[in-house]
């Protein structure tokens, strides 16, 4: 039986921009990429010294810094402490901060923390006390979903044959999520086995013959350069 082989990529949208071979970039599938950026984001880890009252759960915040936050000893076994806190807090809209100092944003961060925690917490650290803490920024996060960018969410089945993207970002019908991410795998898998079957309308470049040397070759290219760091997943049927 013949091998069918079929590449599949996911990774964040800005990241994949780079990877996008030079033969490739002019064909409307991959140039439409160049309409979704993604957003500034910052994620806030705080040790606290003492436990908070809290419940287990993803909380949203009233903050309008901090959008949403949980206390990771108690909703996560692998950080659970019946005796002290560790917050993980999404801070944004971070574009005004992502280029501030770590300093600044913890002192922001818990400027809004005490408004969140009035009778535990207090900017100043007079009431509950930070042990360590981390500020992860992330400059371009999940693509922006504002007006008109719908158009260009890629669908999974790419002009290249036997080269399939999944990924938030793809045409699905959620915005950037979770549910989206793991939805845009399925639709990738569902297109892998169709053009398999025949049973779907099949790539563009049905035959090999049909295909440019610099084609397949840019095709090994990106789909190796993913799988060198993981973000490809390889399927031979
Ligand atoms: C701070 C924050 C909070 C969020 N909160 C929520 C939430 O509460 N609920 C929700 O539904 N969604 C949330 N989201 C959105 C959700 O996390 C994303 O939509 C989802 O993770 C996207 O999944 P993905 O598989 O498309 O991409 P990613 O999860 O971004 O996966 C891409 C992978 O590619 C890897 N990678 C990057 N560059 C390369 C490279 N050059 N080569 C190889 N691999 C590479 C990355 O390490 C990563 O593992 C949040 C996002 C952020 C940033």
């Amino acid at each position: 039986m013949m091998p069918y082989i079929s590449l599949r990529t996911r990774g964040p949208v800005d990241i994949l921009k780079l990877l996008v071979p030079d033969q490739w970039k002019p064909m409307p599938y991959f140039s439409q990429l160049n309409e979704l950026e993604g957003v500034p984001v910052i994620n806030i880890h705080i040790w606290f010294d003492r436990k908070l009252t809290t419940v287990d759960h993803l909380l949203f915040s009233r903050s309008p810094l901090l959008s949403v936050y949980a206390d990771m000893s108690t909703t996560c076994k692998e950080y659970a402490d019946n005796d002290k806190s560790m917050l993980e807090l999404v801070f944004a809209p971070a574009k005004e901060w992502i280029g501030r100092s770590d300093e600044d944003i913890i002192a922001a961060t818990m400027k809004e923390l005490e408004r969140l925690f009035p009778t535990e917490i207090r900017a100043d650290q007079s009431l509950a006390k930070i042990r360590k803490s981390k500020v992860v920024k992330t400059p371009l996060s999940v693509y922006e979903s504002r007006s008109g960018r719908e158009a260009f969410r890629p669908s999974q089945r790419s002009p290249i044959r036997n080269f399939y993207m999944a990924g938030d970002f793809t045409k699905q019908k959620y915005l950037a999520s979770m549910e989206g991410a793991i939805f845009s795998g399925k639709l990738a898998a569902e297109k892998i086995v169709d053009d398999f079957n025949m049973k779907g309308k099949g790539a563009p470049f049905s035959a090999s013959s049909s295909r440019s040397p610099e084609l397949v070759a840019a095709s090994g290219l990106l789909a190796m350069a993913a799988l060198g760091a993981g973000a490809a997943g390889f399927g031979l049927m």
